[in-house]
């Protein structure tokens, strides 16, 4: 039962942390609090400052941009008083695995018969993958996957005309999504569009076409998204993406409280009332405060360690994949690094494991000074993954390939990224038995799960959880 006077607590202070905080407070929820383990909040949407020639710049580990689609990012940005509209232009080019540029869709540079018949049929197909999901697959464009596997869907709307309004219907052609990508396209005979989606799908580390269903590609990037990558009518953020965050944050009435883990969780029992105790440490040593509400935003695998998970609980987050993307920020020798981003589309193949699959270049106008962020995958369903250092070494190996000798990396890491199911539990249901738990014992699953591993889709589950729960 809803009650804005209900005690919630919020685990996890990133995009779906600070979102659900600000859908609670609108809603006019006045006793909240964001538990964040770190000294800063954003999460995976990390902006570090770097001096370069004298010139301090903010550089992307994490989440870079959004399109025309982040409705939910755009309602925390106006909340935070942050613009979209001063960050750095995309720019990019492509290359193969031996560092050699490439023009894969450019007539020009290649105008044999071949290759014109390929691009038309790149484009056809293109079309007729907006045709149908437009038509054979009406009501995939939402947030979320309810009812998906059982052809019905229930959810906030992603489509620019009305953008977060909640969608529901039946379409039992939805079942085709639970299929993994590649056969979605055979399915649908668009195996073409593959080569367009597999930039902003593979290269952001978000697994291969075999392994991942269709739901996830398309209501990630939806034909509207698909299109501004094409584009380039992309979102960046000068402060970046962290800054979003950063600022909501300050907004909030009660801001998140950093360098605080949350190491426990005891819930009254099923059907009982009582309080959620939720064990924190900080530097001070462990405490314990009472809540009457628990959105959990981070890692639900994760979750069930800590917490007092019920066998259904364990079941189903036992079956959360999850990606293993590495990331570094390094400089070039002197006047020898890149001048634009790159795609090297070879390494977006999983033979290629560990091998940099896009490097991104921030600020135009320090040329080929610029320090780059460089990213890879090293796993992939039914293959050994790639040793870390190895993935570390291969992508340096890589940049000189391409002509980039790195100097120094000044940050690497590996995320947990993009939390997902197989297409067998995803067909088997996975995310109506999630949703058949929602509220139970007060808690409130949400994050980068619930629909997919991105800031709006982040921050949409937030205000589809709010809204439908609180
Ligand atoms: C390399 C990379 C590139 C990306 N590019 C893009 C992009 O261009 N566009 C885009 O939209 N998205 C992008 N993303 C994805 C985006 O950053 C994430 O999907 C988003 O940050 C997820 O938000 P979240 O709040 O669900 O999770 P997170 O960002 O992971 O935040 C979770 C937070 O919870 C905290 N936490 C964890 N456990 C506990 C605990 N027990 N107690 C307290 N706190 C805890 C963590 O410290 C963290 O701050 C990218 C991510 C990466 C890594």
């Amino acid at each position: 039962m809803a009650n804005v006077n209900d005690r919630v607590c919020i685990i996890g202070g990133g995009p779906a942390g600070i979102s659900a905080a600000m859908y609670l407070q609108k809603k006019g929820y006045t006793d909240y609090v964001i538990y964040e383990k770190l000294n800063k909040v954003g999460g995976k949407s990390y902006s570090p400052k770097i001096e370069v020639n004298g010139q301090e710049r903010t550089y992307e580990t994490g989440a870079i941009m959004g399109a025309i689609t982040y409705h939910a990012v755009h309602e925390v940005e106006e909340f935070a008083g942050v613009t979209h509209a001063d960050g750095p232009d995309m720019r990019r080019m492509y290359r193969d695995k031996t560092g050699k540029e490439i023009f894969p869709f450019d007539i020009t540079k290649d105008p044999s018969i071949k290759k014109t018949r390929d691009l038309l049929k790149l484009k056809s197909q293109m079309k007729k993958l907006v045709k149908i999901m437009n038509t054979k697959y009406a009501g995939y464009d939402c947030y979320g996957h309810i009812g998906v596997a059982q052809g019905r869907y229930n959810g906030l709307s992603k489509e620019t005309d009305r953008p977060l309004q909640r969608m529901q219907g039946v379409n039992p052609n939805l079942k085709d999504l639970a299929l993994p990508f590649d056969e979605f396209c055979k399915l649908n005979g668009v195996e073409e569009v593959m080569k367009i989606w597999i930039g902003p799908y593979t290269s952001f580390g978000y697994g291969f076409f075999d392994e991942i269903p269709a739901a996830y590609v398309m209501k990630y990037l939806d034909t509207t998204t698909a299109i501004e990558f094409i584009n380039m009518r992309l979102w960046t953020w000068k402060e970046g993406t962290q800054s979003i965050y950063e600022k909501a944050n300050k907004k909030l009435d009660h801001p998140a409280v950093l360098n605080t883990e949350v190491v426990k969780v005891e819930r009254p029992a099923e059907g009982q009332e009582g309080k959620i105790k939720v064990t924190i440490r900080n530097a001070e040593g462990e405490s314990v405060e009472e809540f009457d509400k628990l959105i959990v935003t981070t890692p639900l695998d994760w979750f069930a360690n800590y917490a007092d998970a019920r066998e259904e609980e364990k079941e189903l987050f036992a079956k959360i994949i999850h990606e293993k993307y590495v990331d570094f920020i390094a400089t070039f020798e002197e006047d020898a690094g890149p001048t634009i981003s790159g795609y090297i589309f070879d390494n977006m193949d999983f033979h290629r494991l560990g091998h940099a699959m896009v490097y991104y270049h921030r600020w135009e106008d320090l040329d080929d000074n610029c320090p780059c962020t460089v990213y890879a995958l090293r796993n992939h369903m039914g293959s050994d993954d790639v040793p870390y250092n190895y993935t570390i070494n291969t992508m340096v190996k890589d940049m000189k390939r391409c002509g980039f000798p790195v100097k120094e990396r000044l940050y690497e890491q590996e995320t947990y990224y993009c939390p997902h199911v197989s297409p067998t539990d995803y067909a088997d249901g996975w995310y109506d038995k999630l949703d058949a738990m929602q509220g139970k014992q007060g808690t409130y699953y949400a994050g980068e799960i619930y629909s997919f591993g991105d800031m709006e889709d982040t921050c949409a589950a937030s205000k589809d959880i709010v809204e439908r729960f609180f």
